[in-house]
């Protein structure tokens, strides 16, 4: 039985308050610790956003009453809150600023609105940008100009990490995530969509999961596979790998919506994720593209650093890493019923979690009450 440190995860959709038909802090919470994820960054664009004091509240009312594991709320950028999240950053994750379009209302269209939270949102809390492509070259740019830290959300592709590879070497404080789906899955085919489409052709496959890579999503069409940013080209995906001392995190960006909505005409984007996250990862180290290392420093030491996040006494993880298995949705916690690695043949089974010196997840079971979770910002 292989112990790991409790992994943290930065980036994750909750959804409550607003749409607690796909997620919801307690169901969300047990799927972190289904996967070995004993801290959650929780993003805002839930309804109503969490903008100001009243909906921060909200938020974390929610989490109080239901959360299982640790937790912290972001607060979200918005065209005239700059002037009040300053007082409120020291209980919040940090400050999510979506300058491309995503789901939720949350979004900064003009360089006019992220200039004065650049300006006064307190240097010592995070600022996380949904910046893709010349967006995120903007962010680094305000990075550089305010000489602040700036953390970018899920990249995926080769010209974003290769820019901030450039930008780390000339000392820009710039800090970055991928997500897993990004790193073992490539675009299916896409026609016909506009700006911001990003493979045509159907991408080989990386020889570790020769058989399956990106097959469900190609297979169940475009719903299933619409997530923010796209899923990219093989060459992104290869960038990545190589590059992956340049990304300082993994966050699965846990996004849920139901397969009703995934299927539907309009499905919107997003991908669960807590729960193959390690899975996955530890699939990697199977076939030697990742090492343990890796996996601690960029879910364990490295978000403690970016996040300014205090140790977890008491708490890790046993994995069984010789353990094959088959992700399967109805095995899984989260509410909405599906995910984009099903019928993934992995190694690597999550047995048993404490956190702060309580056994709460074992073999297949949430061993916790509703609000054991803590807010690590309280
Ligand atoms: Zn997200």
């Amino acid at each position: 039985m292989l112990k790991l440190p409790g992994l943290i995860d930065p980036h994750v959709h909750l959804r409550e308050p607003g749409a607690i038909h796909k997620e919801d802090w307690d169901t969300g919470t047990c799927a972190a610790l289904a996967g070995g994820v004993t801290m959650v960054l929780a993003m805002p664009n839930t309804q109503p956003p969490i903008f100001d004091e009243e909906t921060l509240d909200i938020a974390l009312g929610a989490a109080h009453q239901q959360a299982r594991c640790d937790y912290a709320q972001y607060l979200g950028a918005g065209p005239d809150n700059a002037d009040i999240v300053p007082a409120l950053a020291h209980k919040a994750a940090g400050l999510k600023m979506y300058l491309d379009s995503t789901f939720g209302e949350l979004r900064l269209d003009d360089m006019t609105l992220w200039k004065p939270h650049f300006e006064k949102y307190p240097m010592e809390y995070p600022i996380v940008v949904h910046a893709e492509s010349r967006s995120m070259a903007a962010a680094i740019l305000f990075s550089a100009m305010y000489d602040r830290p700036v953390h970018i959300a899920h990249i995926s592709l080769k010209e974003e990490v290769l820019l901030i590879k450039a930008a780390k070497e000339r000392g820009i404080k710039v800090t970055c995530e991928v997500c897993p789906h990004h790193l073992f899955l490539t675009s299916p085919l896409h026609k016909g969509e506009g700006p911001g489409v990003r493979a045509e052709s159907p991408s080989p496959t990386p020889p570790l999961f020769s058989e399956k890579m990106g097959e469900d999503v190609r297979r169940t069409g475009g719903g299933r596979s619409e997530v923010r940013p796209r899923l990219a080209t093989q060459k992104d995906v290869d960038a990545l790998w190589e590059n992956l001392n340049v990304i300082d995190c993994f966050a699965t960006d846990h996004a849920p919506h139901t397969i009703e909505e995934k299927d539907s005409a309009n499905p919107p984007p997003g991908f669960p994720g807590l729960e193959t996250l390690l899975p996955l990862l530890l699939t990697a180290v199977a076939g030697r593209r990742l090492n343990l290392d890796d996996i601690i420093q960029k879910s364990v030491i490295n978000p403690r650093r970016i996040f300014n996040l205090s140790e977890q006494p008491e708490t890790w993880i046993e994995v069984d890493e010789n353990a094959k298995f088959e992700i399967k949705a109805q095995n899984q916690f989260t509410r909405c019923g599906w995910t984009p690695f099903e019928g993934w043949k992995v190694k690597g089974k999550v047995r048993k979690v404490v956190l702060r010196g309580k056994t709460a997840f074992e073999d297949g079971k949430i061993l916790v009450e509703k609000g054991y979770g803590q807010n690590v910002r309280a």
